[in-house]
């Protein structure tokens, strides 16, 4: 209960009741004589958050957001309206909108800076660098998990390349399949960067401490990465999972982006069983930022336990 107006405890000096007053929900007299209204400044998410693995540094960049609606076209084409709705309520989400983040990773290994995915466009991914501290010219390294639009769209725009010295590396049966595709977004922003490119198959390594783990599915080449340093771990899921419960809680929920539904949802239960099994943190690209969490094993699935400060 609050206490009456006016009412000053022994000891409390006039300075402390001020701030004591203040910190107090206003009574319509005080409202009266507000010296201005705040315009509401809309909804807003940080663009970026460092984390610390091992010698390592992860930043989780927000390179865009984006809100969609009939989550169920998109994250549940085989389940039933009724099982769709019951899981959104169970999980306080509302079952005809959904929230989708893009989330590239920047990982610092001390000897070069190895960024995982560029977003839609140049704008959102160069916006998110320079807010956690770096330029996209200083970037060494760009792997391209998968060649879907929201992950090469960064690559490169008007102005040209985005990364200006950065080499690229990504798996080979992916950028095998978009080769022979005729597929525009390819063609204009990995195709004449091929020659920069190193490919991978799985088990390739980036570079010391970054490992290609196959996880074919949502698109035929589609990687996840594990980082290791110093004893630690934590998985880079990419496009594995696409929507942290509909995707997580219900793995064999199928996916309108994933090309080979059935493969998606094996690699869901192979990799999401090996980061619960191993208690590993992960980073989904899709998953509400900064994406980071841990998954515990349930009867149906996973069930994702945001990370809080077991990294900071
Ligand atoms: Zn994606």
């Amino acid at each position: 209960m609050p206490p009456e107006k006016n009412q000053r405890g022994p000891g409390l000096s006039r300075r402390g009741a001020l701030i004591a007053a203040a910190a107090l929900p206003l009574s319509p007299a005080l409202i009266g004589r507000a010296v201005a209204a705040s315009e509401p400044l809309g909804t807003a998410l940080p663009q970026f958050q460092r984390f610390k693995l091992g010698d390592f540094e992860v930043t989780s960049l927000l390179a865009g957001t984006r809100s969609t609606e009939n989550p169920q076209e998109t994250f549940g084409t085989n389940a039933s309206p009724e099982a769709f709705a019951e899981l959104a309520r169970a999980n306080f989400l509302p079952a005809d909108r959904t929230q989708n983040y893009f989330t590239p990773v920047l990982v610092n290994t001390g000897a070069e800076l190895v960024l995982f995915d560029t977003g839609l466009a140049p704008e959102g991914i160069a916006g998110a660098l320079t807010a956690a501290g770096y330029r996209p010219d200083q970037i060494d390294t760009v792997v391209l998990t998968h060649m879907h639009g929201d992950h090469i769209g960064g690559l490169s725009g008007e102005a040209g390349p985005t990364f200006a010295n950065a080499r690229y590396v990504t798996g080979a049966a992916e950028f095998e399949h978009w080769s022979k595709a005729g597929n525009e977004g390819f063609d204009a922003k990995v195709k004449p960067l091929a020659e920069k490119m190193t490919m991978l198959d799985d088990g390739g390594a980036v570079t010391s401490g970054i490992t290609a783990v196959a996880a074919f599915g949502h698109s035929p080449g589609h990687m996840a990465y594990a980082l290791e340093s110093a004893g630690k771990t934590l998985v880079l899921t990419a496009d594995t999972v696409n929507h942290y419960v509909f995707s997580l809680q219900r793995p064999d929920w199928e996916v309108r982006f994933d090309m080979d539904k059935a493969a998606a949802a094996a690699t869901r239960r192979k990799l999401l069983g090996w980061i619960a099994t191993d208690r590993l943190p992960f980073i989904g690209y899709h998953m509400p930022f900064p994406g980071m969490g841990y998954l515990e094993t349930r009867p149906d699935g996973f069930f994702m336990i945001p990370a809080s400060y077991q990294l900071l």
